[in-house]
């Protein structure tokens, strides 16, 4: 294996946990996914309008990134509602953030290999 592939392969691994994750996340849930509101568990609803399951006794980091999550929708929509915001949303969370963590990832991997490479090379004390 040509030295350069060992981290890009490494990279591709690391990069199918998430989804792999997100697939047995949704194969494994107890409920089928639907935007309705439920009275007894969270679903899409939730997702789209603030959700009436969270309380700050059981879900405080709800309501702390609660604000966070409120710039970010509001950022992403600057151009725009409807269709522009759906691209926009798909093009940040889908496209830019997991190039720059894949070209993160590959970076240090590559250098954690020239590391050793180097420090195999240094004379033993
Ligand atoms: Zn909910």
């Amino acid at each position: 294996m040509l030295p350069a592939l060992r981290p890009l392969l490494l990279t591709g691994l690391l990069a199918l946990l998430p989804l792999l994750f997100g697939l047995v996340i949704n194969t494994a849930a107890p409920h089928p996914p639907t935007a309705a509101r439920t009275p007894t568990h969270c679903t899409r609803y939730c997702h789209n309008h603030a959700c009436p399951h969270a309380t700050p006794a059981n879900s405080p980091a709800y309501f702390q990134l609660r604000p966070l999550y409120g710039s970010i929708v509001r950022a992403l929509a600057t151009g725009g509602g409807g269709t522009t915001y759906i691209l926009a949303n798909l093009l940040v969370f889908l496209v830019a953030i997991p190039l720059l963590l894949l070209r993160l990832t590959y970076a240090v991997l590559r250098d954690a290999r020239t590391i050793r490479r180097l420090q195999s090379t240094l004379p033993h004390a």
